[in-house]
C-alpha cells in the first residue's frame, strides 16, 4: 500500500503515531540530529543527511536496569525489572542504519541467549525507512555501498518512505507495515504514477555513489588473520587514537557492554550500560592482567571483530558503512582507509 503526504503536513502524521503509541524520530539539536522521544508532533523534522548516534539505543539503551534487590536479603528476594512497552515507531531510519539491526539480532535474537530486552523492542517496534536524498552527495565518510547497500534499500524496514518534491511518499514492505498503513485513513493514497516514481527512485538508490572498493568478505577476512601479528601495521593505523571509544558509542553495530550493581542505602540495582573494546580497562581482569595494554591492539580488535572474526563466525562483515566512526572521531581514525591499506599491504 502506498501513501502520499505533504512534508509540510509530516506533524500530522507524527501525531497519528502518537495517538497509537510511542514515537522515536530524528529531531535537531544544538549540534545536530539524534532520535529521540517526541513529544510535540512538530518536533519531527526530516530535513537531516543522518544522525549522529545511530538509532540502536531504540532496541539497545545506553543504561538498562535488569533487577531490583536489597543488599544482605536472599537472592530469591530481588526481583526482575520487566518491560511493559507500548507499540513503537521508529521514525526516518536511514537504509544503511536499518541493515545494522539484522547485524544486532544476530547476537541479542539469534545465536543462542536471547535477550528479552531487544526481543520485546524489536517485537513492539515498526520500522520506518528513509532513503537518502539521491540528489544530494553521500557524506565523504559514507561507503554503505562499499558493503553492498543502496541508498534506497526498503529491506529490513516495515515501511519505506522516499521524498517525492514536497511530498514524502510511504510504501509498506511487511504485513506489519501494511496494516498500519491501511490503518492510517486520513492520508491519500498514492497514484500509479506515484508508485512508478517510488520503484524507479528504490532501483536508482542501487546507483548511489558512496565511497566504495570492492571487498570480498572472504578476502578481507584472510587479510585481516594474515595481518594480526604485523604490529607495525596496526601502530601506523593507530598511532593518534585517544582511546575515547566515540566510534564505538556511535557506531550502530557495536554492543559491547558492561554490568554494574548500583547500591544505595541497602537498594541494589543491576543494570546494563554500553561499554567499549576501545576503552583501557575494557579488558582488564580482576588479577590486574590486561590483554590489550596497547592503543593498536584494542584498534586491531575493533577493526578485526567487523571484518575478520565476524564473518568467521556469522558469515557477514558487521559494519554498515555509515561512516559515522570516522565523521566523529576527533582524530580522524578513518575505518575505510585501513580495510584499503589492509587490502593494499
Ligand atoms: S564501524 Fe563505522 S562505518 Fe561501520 S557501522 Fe560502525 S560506525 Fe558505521
Ligand atoms: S573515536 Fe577515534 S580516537 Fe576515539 S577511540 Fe575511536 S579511533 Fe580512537
Amino acid at each position: 500500500m502506498l501513501k502520499k503526504i505533504s512534508i509540510n503536513k509530516i506533524s500530522e502524521l507524527a501525531a497519528a503515531l502518537m495517538g497509537k503509541g510511542l514515537l522515536l524520530a530524528p529531531v535537531k539539536e544544538n549540534s545536530g540530529y539524534n532520535f529521540a522521544e517526541i513529544k510535540n508532533p512538530n518536533q519531527v523534522d526530516l530535513d537531516f543527511h543522518n544522525t549522529i548516534a545511530s538509532p540502536k539505543a531504540a532496541f539497545f539503551p545506553h543504561k538498562e536496569d535488569f533487577i531490583k534487590y536489597e543488599t544482605g536479603k536472599p537472592i530469591g528476594a530481588a526481583s526482575v525489572i520487566g518491560l511493559s512497552l507500548p507499540p513503537t515507531f521508529l521514525f526516518g531510519v536511514r537504509p544503511c542504519d536499518v541493515k545494522s539491526f539484522g547485524i544486532m539480532d544476530i547476537h541479542f535474537n539469534a545465536s543462542g541467549i536471547i535477550d528479552p530486552y531487544w526481543k520485546q523492542r524489536r517485537e513492539v517496534t515498526t520500522i520506518f525507512g528513509y532513503a537518502f536524498d539521491l540528489e544530494k552527495p553521500a557524506e565523504t565518510e559514507e561507503f554503505y555501498q562499499t558493503l553492498g547497500i543502496g541508498a534506497a534499500d526498503p529491506e529490513g524496514s516495515d515501511v519505506f518512505m522516499i521524498k517525492k518534491g514536497d511530498d514524502l511518499l510511504l510504501d509498506s514492505v511487511t504485513a506489519k507495515g501494511e496494516k498500519l498503513l491501511a490503518e492510517l485513513k486520513n492520508f491519500a493514497e498514492g497514484k500509479v504514477t506515484d508508485k512508478k516514481y517510488y520503484d524507479e527512485y528504490i532501483k536508482k538508490g542501487r546507483e548511489y555513489k558512496t565511497r566504495s572498493m570492492c571487498l570480498e568478505p572472504e578476502a578481507i577476512t584472510k587479510k585481516l588473520e594474515d595481518l594480526f601479528h604485523n604490529t607495525d601495521f596496526w601502530m601506523g593505523v593507530s598511532s593518534a587514537c585517544l582511546s575515547c571509544g566515540i566510534c564505538t558509542f556511535v557506531c550502530p553495530t557495536c554492543y559491547c557492554f558492561d554490568i554494574c550493581d548500583d547500591t544505595l542505602f541497602g537498594q541494589g540495582t543491576r543494570r546494563r550500560v554500553w561499554d567499549a573494546c576501545m576503552f583501557t580497562d575494557f579488558t582488564l581482569e580482576a588479577s590486574g592482567h590486561n590483554p590489550r595494554t596497547h592503543v593498536y591492539q584494542r584498534l586491531r580488535q575493533k577493526v578485526c571483530h567487523k571484518y575478520s572474526f565476524h564473518v568467521r563466525k556469522y558469515g557477514v562483515i558487521s559494519c554498515v558503512g555509515c561512516g559515522r566512526c570516522t565523521k566523529h572521531c576527533p582524530v580522524n581514525i578513518d575505518i575505510y582507509s585501513i580495510i584499503e591499506d589492509a587490502m593494499k599491504a
